[in-house]
């Protein structure tokens, strides 16, 4: 269980969500990741990295994301090394929607199976992908929210995630069971956080 950090505002969320994964630290973690929806194209990109956040920090650098929502995370890996394809954000077979996600899926396998069979391409050893291609099952006749709320009634065991997606740019979702997430809300901006120092 480590740390999540989510903005939907007017301000560049790339720095915001960096200075928020620095500010969650403390919680240990062996990598990290951040999903941003660019502006002004609204579509979804993804920087993620094993070992600490300043390699992440580095990558972002290198080739930073530009946009005004965004998600962030550090993982402990509990499924799955601690390599680069198993980092979040995961996201879904067309790179629409990203989530991240503490804690654990006990019932993934069996989730995996069933998704698996109806052609989900999965890319990871993690039981968080479960989740990702679940709500973008359910996003075929609804909306982020409804999807959202479909998947989690699916899962078992403890969760705190963070979803964006760049079909819906003004949407920044997240849902708890068992493990902690804030909602820091603010004028014009609200954050998702694992804890208030992030925020
Ligand atoms: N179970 C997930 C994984 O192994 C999340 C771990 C976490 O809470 O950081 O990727």
């Amino acid at each position: 269980m480590c740390g999540i950090i989510g903005y939907i505002g007017e301000r560049e969320a790339q720095p915001i969500l960096l200075n928020g994964l620095k500010r969650l630290e403390y919680r240990g973690y062996d990598s990290s990741g951040m999903a941003l929806i660019l502006s002004p194209k609204n579509t979804l990109s993804i920087r993620k990295s094993p070992g600490k956040i300043k390699v992440l920090e580095a990558l972002l650098q290198k080739r930073p994301m530009r946009g005004i929502i965004g998600i962030a995370h550090t993982r402990w890996a509990t499924h799955g090394a601690p390599n680069q394809i198993n980092a979040h954000p995961h996201f879904d077979c067309k790179s629409e929607i990203a989530v991240v996600h503490n804690g654990i899926i006990e019932n993934y396998s069996q989730l995996k199976k069933e998704l698996m069979k109806e052609g989900h391409k999965f890319v990871s050893e993690t039981d968080t992908e479960v989740i990702i291609h679940l709500i973008e099952k359910f996003l075929k006749n609804g909306n982020l929210e409804e999807a959202v709320r479909k998947t989690v009634a699916k899962l078992e065991g403890s969760f705190a995630i963070g979803v964006i997606s760049s079909r819906e740019p003004d949407k920044l979702i997240g849902a708890r069971l068992g493990s902690p997430l804030i909602v820091g809300l603010g004028k014009n901006e609200n954050f998702l956080a694992s804890d208030v120092p992030a925020i």
